[in-house]
């Protein structure tokens, strides 16, 4: 069902009045996690003013280590619904578990599958019954076979609307969290029909790479980008203030997006 000789025509997922996987491009941008209602407040007026459509922010976070921050649940699920209607975003949330696929898909617009949940047939299967559309991330060390694979189990149970997101894998270098695999857009979009966006905040690591590797992913057929992008990076309640993009950067990058792409 994900292959293109499948299905020849792209994939659009229509939301509303945004349209992933047409001509135009999809930013989705905000923090890796919903902190408090300020935060998340703040960050959806400045990703609306920006030109973004879609509001990130993970309520469930899926930490490496046990002891370190998890999200705060269900109430940053409220908290991000309540800023995206305010603001005129659409939403994304990461769902971790099966059982939280009903309350994320009652709160949010989008439901991401996390680079380590990406071969979680369980909850794969789970998404495949729920409707609403599904952002699925490749896992860091997933081929496209793998990749599409994941994607099948979703599209199987009935699901459509799924998307695929590059997110960097891991390869021998050290100097950047992952490898954004830019070569993953084109291959992609030739295998498959379903839309591709891509994750230069988790793919690089790094926030000064963000605006090269986003403009990048553009260039090579992004349908969409992810970022992530925050008013206090340096006391963000994740690791990943370190990728998160300034305002004021998160800003000027989607201006020069719209030269090479029409933001929707
Ligand atoms: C995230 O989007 O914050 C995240 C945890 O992403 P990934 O699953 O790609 O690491
Ligand atoms: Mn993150």
């Amino acid at each position: 069902l994900a292959s293109r000789d499948f299905h020849p025509e792209d994939t659009v997922i229509t939301i509303g009045d945004v349209k992933i996987g047409g001509s135009d491009l999809v930013v989705m941008g905000g923090p890796c996690a919903v902190e408090s209602p300020q935060q998340i407040d703040d960050i959806a007026r400045l990703v609306k003013a920006a030109g973004g459509q879609v509001l990130r922010g993970g309520a469930f976070k899926p930490r490496t280590g046990p002891y370190s921050f998890q999200g705060i649940g269900v109430e940053g699920l409220i908290m991000m619904a309540e800023a995206g209607k305010k603001h005129g975003l659409l939403t994304i949330t990461e769902v971790m578990t099966p059982e939280y696929v009903d309350v994320c898909a009652e709160y949010a617009d989008i439901l991401q599958v996390g680079t380590r949940n990406m071969q979680n047939f369980d909850l794969l299967r789970k998404l495949g019954t729920c409707n609403k559309p599904v952002l699925l991330k490749r896992g860091f060390s997933a081929t496209y076979d793998e990749f599409l694979n994941a994607a099948e189990y979703i599209l199987a149970g009935g699901n459509p609307n799924v998307m695929l997101c590059e997110r960097g894998i891991r390869t021998f270098e050290t100097y950047t969290r992952n490898t954004l695999d830019l070569a993953a857009i084109p291959v992609l979009q030739s295998l498959s029909h379903l839309p591709v966006i891509s994750d230069p905040s988790h793919g690089t690591g790094r926030r000064e790479l963000v605006e090269p590797m986003a403009k990048a992913s553009v260039a090579a057929g992004a349908n969409g980008l992810i970022i992530e992008m925050h008013t206090d990076p340096d006391n963000s309640m994740t690791g990943d203030g370190v990728q998160s993009l300034f305002p004021d950067q998160f800003a000027a990058l989607l201006e020069d997006l719209e030269k090479l792409a029409p933001l929707v």
